[in-house]
């Protein structure tokens, strides 16, 4: 019988409860329980895809090409498993679902309501999560996007509380995440703001079982008293999550306070002794590197730091592997458009040009590419940055002055990338794309097969626009080496350069399958050959 771990957030939002939920999922996978984690966000976009960068960070994609919340990141990095697009359920998507039954006249005649019509399908999207004909999951951890007291998240609330009573008081576990303030001229931790939390979420019928408190200070014991007392937590379960360096650390800390087995036992499961010393060896060599580097992350979204969320990741799982500190200097595109280039990146080991879509930035993308070319600096570009690193070819090498990607002119007479051939004549209001996993061949002897070591391989991605095969023969005389291809569509999926320490382009995205404990091949090499600059 699965169990269920409802894991809500007081007070603020950014307390880190994403972190929170992919931390226990770590707690309790390393006990050998097979977990997963969804995610419930309660604004209306039906998925991540169409919101900005600068107010909700990178859209994470799975596998199946799902663009989802960036938590989604975190479960994939904290549990080590690839989640689909039933992890990620949005107010947009439920209500999306039930419109369109009531519209195929799947009510019966019924007035249509947020309870139960709109619940129960925030309580199927749950249930969903155990396929049919495979064994049921131990534990499934939803976390509830935003914050108690927002009128978008009530429906959810309403269909976890109904949910206990469903399935059984020993099936459901409600953890509450939720922030103390330090006041410095008193210098004292207040538990008043979440006394009110928990008051809200006790008026609408959920009392939490469990408390992590994301305090700027040490709780004194007479603050955990309090809390206990009146908000009738046990003592025991109410945790400390303290700030930490590294987000990494969390499943430590809250193992180490004997988090999962108060979980274990409430829930009922199995005991079992956690194995972390995979997870503690990895935490040590992030905190003890011996060496540094430094690495430029070039982006039009720079100013909100979760908009290149995943690269930041993978260059972390990077460093972890070869005993570095990796140090991420974040550059605004903005800036590389005017000013001097070579002033900018003084000091740089690597650069990375991350994935993006419009005009804007383009050209300042352009010219670091064309510095780092001509510099020897290691680049590493995906997506946007593959297109931009063959633009700048085309341009400065094949004398193509005019070569672009029709995204950025559509009247090019060079169009060095163009709209895939196989979304021509998709339709959706959105505007269709490649996304998700796909196959790339890599081609034996090239730098992108001694990376990887094989012939095949599975890439994410989201895309419109793919390099046009027309000029394919013009860049390899020049010698550029297509090293990775899409067999059935064609599409290039990996460029390289030889003449230079590491200039590789990708048409996917490798930071979305780099573990802590597995670092992305592309990135580890990449750090290699950055750390050779030094
Ligand atoms: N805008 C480009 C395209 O659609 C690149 C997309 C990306 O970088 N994710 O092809």
């Amino acid at each position: 019988m699965t169990k269920y771990i409802f894991i809500t957030g007081g007070v603020v939002s950014s307390i880190g409860k994403g972190i929170t939920a992919a931390s226990i999922g770590q707690i309790l996978k390393s006990r050998g329980l097979k977990v997963t984690i969804q995610k419930h966000d309660p604004y209306l976009n039906v998925d991540a895809g169409t919101m900005s960068p600068f107010q909700h960070g990178e859209a994470f994609i799975t596998e199946d090409g799902a663009e989802t919340d960036l938590d989604l990141g975190h479960y994939e990095r904290f549990i080590d498993l690839n989640l689909t697009r039933e992890n990620s359920v949005t107010t947009g998507k439920i209500y999306n679902t039930v419109i369109s039954k009531e519209r195929k006249g799947e009510f019966w005649g019924k007035t249509v309501q947020i309870i139960p019509h709109v619940t129960d399908e925030i309580k199927a999207s749950i249930k969903r999560l155990n396929k049919p004909g495979q064994p049921p999951l131990d534990v499934i951890i939803v976390e509830i996007g935003g914050t108690i007291g927002d009128i978008e998240g009530l429906p959810f609330l309403e269909a976890i509380r109904q949910f206990r009573n469903d399935i059984g008081k020993e099936n459901v576990l409600y953890i509450h995440v939720s922030f103390f303030p330090y006041i410095k001229s008193a210098k004292e931790i207040k538990s008043k703001p979440t006394q009110h939390s928990i008051k809200e979420l006790r008026s609408i019928g959920i009392q939490p079982d469990l408390l992590i408190c994301r305090a700027q200070a040490r709780l004194t014991v007479s603050v955990k008293d309090k809390i206990s007392l009146f908000c009738d937590i046990p003592k025991e379960g109410i945790i400390e999550a303290e700030d930490v360096s590294s987000i990494y650390e969390m499943p430590i800390i809250l193992e180490e306070q004997g988090l999962g087995d108060l979980i274990i036992k409430m829930l009922r499961l199995p005991e079992q002794k956690p194995d972390l010393q995979e997870w503690r060896k990895m935490v040590y060599r992030l905190y003890h590197p011996d060496r540094r580097v430094n690495i430029a992350v070039i982006g039009k979204y720079i100013k909100s730091k979760d908009a290149y969320m995943s690269i930041n990741e993978a260059l972390v799982h990077a460093g972890i592997y070869h005993n570095c500190r990796v140090e991420i200097k974040r550059i605004d595109t903005d800036l590389l458009c005017k000013n001097d280039i070579k002033r900018i990146l003084k000091g740089i080991q690597g650069v990375i040009i991350p994935g993006g879509f419009t005009t804007k930035g383009v050209e300042g993308k352009i010219r670091a590419i064309r510095y780092a070319r001509e510099n020897q600096i290691p680049f590493m570009g995906i997506c946007l940055g593959m297109q931009c690193g063959l633009i700048e070819f085309a341009r400065n090498i094949l004398n193509l002055t005019d070569a672009n990607s029709m995204e950025f002119n559509p009247y090019t007479s060079h169009p060095i990338f163009k709209q895939l051939e196989e979304l021509k004549g998709i339709t959706s209001e959105k505007g269709a794309m490649r996304l998700g996993s796909y196959a790339c061949s890599l081609t034996k002897g090239t730098l992108a097969y001694k990376i990887y070591e094989r012939d095949q391989i599975q890439e994410r991605h989201r895309h419109l626009y793919g390099f046009n095969n027309h000029f394919l023969p013009e860049f390899e005389q020049a010698g550029i080496i297509f090293s990775g291809v899409n067999l059935e569509s064609k599409i290039i999926e990996i460029f390289e350069l030889t003449n230079h320490p590491w200039f590789i382009g990708m048409q996917y995205h490798p930071e979305y399958k780099s573990r802590p404990n597995r670092p992305h091949p592309m990135f580890a090499s990449f750090l290699e050959a950055a750390l050779k600059q030094v």
